[in-house]
């Protein structure tokens, strides 16, 4: 799987990066970017709860 932000909904509250730093970051915007890669397999359950908690549904499974 791959996790995307869209940067028009996020509203930076930084809770993706709590939960999973290895996948999610800040970007020269001051948003949630997630890693352009695939998640690492053992990290996907934490991207599933991310999304699933992501206050503005910013965050897909793509
Ligand atoms: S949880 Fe959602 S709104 Fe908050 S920083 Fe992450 S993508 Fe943005």
């Amino acid at each position: 799987m791959k996790a995307k932000v869209d940067q028009d909904l996020c509203i930076s509250c930084g809770l993706c990066i709590s939960i999973v730093e290895d996948v999610f970051h800040w970007n020269e915007d001051e948003k949630a970017e997630a890693i352009a890669e695939d998640v690492p397999a053992d990290l996907e359950d934490e991207v599933r709860e991310a999304i699933e908690s992501c206050p503005t549904s910013a965050i897909s499974e793509v």
